[in-house]
């Protein structure tokens, strides 16, 4: 669904193919000899790209046999991803899995021997025993009380905090406690006492008993280190200490890993990751091949600008360690900015964006919707459905898991063994199609929106897919399927994606909405801290990073259409939102959208101006100025005498960029002066006349 090479390197003998569709630092990647190799490089500048190539090369080449690799990721999308990927480079067999399918995998494995018995099950309401672990404290147990608890408990066992030392690590991490340190720690202890009486584990012990397990036990230590003897870790700016001992446990004393990231797309510390360790890398491995990758292969250059503006603001230890991305794509459309009256009118005029871009040609597939949390996501259900979109929410990651598509596959299995009974079919698609009608299949789609759609679209796809080998017999789709789902390869599902900015990492559409930008929203009202508000300008910043080419950031000023339109706009787009037009300021019944907010754009070529001294100027870096060095001149005469009038320095007056675009844009009225930035009222007021009386003449001139 997001991936868009589909190279045919499996054709090239010794996986030399692999390496022709690279850049030259990514070829160096590919080709730096066994770990340690560490990529730090930006959004979009093929880090993915270049470890699933670096995969696919130790593989084909013999170097690496495949069932030794073990890689991992942060989310199951992002490791579908990683799958599909290297399928589509022809290395089927590799495992690539987040920490926790790869542990709980293991563990399944291990535990007879490491604990006795059964594995017990993964708790999935553990939001339940915190619930309880709480009343029994006599704490409250409202929502937000759980959630923040929650996210306690989890940090500490991210970090592998005891209960008796939460309160002096929370204290040393400048942690907010939600409630006192000393009942926090004791909520953790009754927590873990009723999960264990309940006979589950939850998903953090899956990696805590892994780790422990290897480093205890040494016959499970030899047997799983004889098994991997590589590893890659994506997105490792976002590995948390407890995952970083797993991957220690694995290793040993051996350093065959190559780990790719890119700080400033670092979004889980709240959860305990650190991107210490890949910035860190070098430092602890110093033999290590050390790559950067710069140019962002994903989005138009107007994208990457606004990524680089909205970056450019971080503050606070992730600063430093920014990489400015170079776009390398042809121009696209600018980024639009949109304020709507109410959350309905934002979700309804998104969903007919969609809508028109599909009718346009986009497959809805490459339309991707993406919001700071859950919640968020019914009412753009509701609005996909009833503009006749399909959506998908639950992503593709577990569509072998999906209902009908078990069923779908039992189907098929049954179809395969008559067939090959009676000497095969002559048209595969038709022949699934047929088979499919029992489980709801029918040429025509229902319409969009609800759960027949979507159980509809996962049908679809198996029979698009079959449509890819329209000539094969039934029994070799069948093994192509079973296949597919052991390796979690899901077929494309048509819709557009619904989904968590956190949910969207690694991934690219040709056209994000980013919706729900308000204050408070994004940054998120319980984000306190500046740390935790800088996580939430990264956040935005992978979220812009996932587009193509059409990126939508928009905001609505009230909850409800009738509500207090008393919201604004995310502080991260301070400075990037034009002076409202809308004078009127009126609350039109049924108005959608209130005015339409452009970035700046140079008024020569027209590209997007991010830049704070470009904007001023009103025209980008590459196009020639028309400034006429005469006017300058006598503009800057005028303010050093100003500047020595009032005892201040020149800048103070105008800067050099606000004189050089009086000079070029020579204005005639106070409201054209106005325009240009860094004349404020204030501003206008004290030199205005002058400044304009000094133009009039040297127009007479
Ligand atoms: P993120 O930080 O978002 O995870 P990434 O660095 O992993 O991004 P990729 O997803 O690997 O980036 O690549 C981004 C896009 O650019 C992909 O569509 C990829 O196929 C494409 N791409 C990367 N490198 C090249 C290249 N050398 N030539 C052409 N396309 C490329
Ligand atoms: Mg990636």
């Amino acid at each position: 669904m997001t991936r868009m090479q589909t190279s045919t390197v499996s054709a090239a003998p010794g996986g030399s193919g692999v390496l022709a569709s690279l850049d030259e630092q990514q070829r160096a990647a590919v080709l730096a000899a066994r770990g340690p190799v560490c990529i730090l490089a930006g959004a979009g500048t093929g880090k993915t790209r270049t470890i699933t190539h670096r995969i696919a090369h130790g593989i084909l080449t013999g170097a690496v046999p495949a069932g030794q690799l073990l890689a991992v990721t942060f989310t199951q999308r992002a490791a579908g991803e990683m799958r599909g990927r290297l399928r589509d480079l022809g290395v089927d067999g590799v495992q690539a899995r987040t920490f926790h399918a790869a542990a709980l995998r293991q563990l399944r494995y291990f535990w007879p021997r490491l604990v006795g018995g059964e594995l017990p099950a993964v708790v999935d309401r553990k939001a339940t025993l915190v619930a309880q672990a709480l009343s029994r404290h006599r704490q409250r147990t409202d929502r937000a009380t759980v959630r923040d608890v929650t996210g306690e408990l989890e940090w500490a066992k991210a970090c592998m905090v005891a209960p008796e030392r939460y309160g002096a690590e929370a204290a040393r991490s400048g942690r907010e406690t939600p409630l006192p340190a000393e009942v926090i720690a004791a909520v953790c202890t009754t927590y873990e006492e009723i999960k264990q009486a309940a006979g589950f584990i939850d998903f953090d012990d899956l990696l805590l008993i892994m780790a422990a397990g290897i480093e205890a036990h040494r016959d499970v230590a030899e047997e799983i280190r004889a098994r991997y003897r590589h590893f890659v870790v994506d997105e490792y700016q976002d590995v948390n200490p407890l995952q970083q001992r797993l991957l220690d446990a694995w290793l040993g004393e051996r350093d065959d890993l190559c780990v790719v990231g890119d700080a400033s797309q670092t979004i889980y510390t709240f959860n305990g990751a650190s991107p210490a360790y890949l910035v860190g890398f070098a430092r602890r491995y110093p033999a290590a091949t050390v790559v950067r990758l710069e140019r962002d292969y994903r989005s138009t250059p107007q994208v990457v600008d606004l990524a680089n503006t909205v970056i450019a603001g971080a503050r606070g230890v992730m600063a430093g360690a920014r990489l400015r991305l170079v776009g390398q794509r042809p121009a696209g459309p600018p980024p639009v900015l949109e304020e709507y009256d109410s959350e309905p009118a934002e979700a309804a005029a998104v969903a007919q964006a969609c809508r028109r871009l599909a009718e346009a040609g986009t497959d809805p597939g490459q339309i991707a919707v993406l919001f700071r949390t859950n919640a968020q996501s019914a009412a753009y259900e509701q609005a996909l459905a009833d503009a006749e979109v399909p959506y998908l929410v639950r992503g593709s990651e577990r569509f072998f898991d999906r209902p009908e598509v078990r069923r779908a596959l039992v189907l098929l299995r049954g179809a395969a063994r008559s067939d090959s009974d009676s000497g095969g079919v002559a048209d595969l698609p038709a022949a699934v199609a047929a088979v499919l009608s029992s489980a709801g299949f029918s040429p025509g789609a229902p319409p969009a929106g609800g759960a027949a759609r979507e159980q509809w679209e996962g049908l679809a796809a198996l029979v698009r897919l079959a449509e890819e080998t329209p000539a094969a017999p039934m029994e070799e789709f069948v093994a192509e399927l079973a296949q597919r789902a052991q390796h979690q390869h899901a077929p494309p599902v048509r819709g557009v994606t619904l989904t968590s900015l956190h949910g969207a990492k690694g991934l690219e559409w040709d056209a994000v909405f980013i919706v729900g930008l308000t204050d408070g929203m994004l940054p998120i009202s319980f984000a306190s801290t500046d740390e935790q508000i800088e996580e939430e300008r990264r956040l935005l910043y992978v979220g812009i990073t996932r587009a193509r080419e059409q990126l939508q950031l928009s905001w609505a000023l009230s909850r409800t259409a009738e509500g207090r339109r008393g919201r604004r706009p995310s502080r991260f787009l301070d400075g990037l939102i034009a002076p409202s037009t809308d004078a009127s300021g009126g609350r039109g019944a049924g108005a959608g959208r209130r005015e339409r907010r452009g970035v700046p754009t140079c008024r020569v070529c027209g590209v997007t101006l991010f830049d704070a001294k470009q904007r001023k100027l009103g025209r980008c870096g590459g196009c020639p100025g028309d400034v006429d060095e005469d006017l300058f001149e006598r503009l800057r005469e005028w303010r050093l005498v100003r500047s020595r009038d009032k005892g201040v320095p020149a800048y103070v007056v105008f800067t050099d960029a606000t004189l050089t675009a009086i000079a070029e844009r020579r204005p005639d009225t106070a409201d054209g002066l106005a325009q240009i930035g860094g004349i404020g009222p204030h501003k206008l007021d004290e030199y205005g006349a002058e400044v304009l009386e000094l133009l009039r003449q040297a127009t007479i001139r």
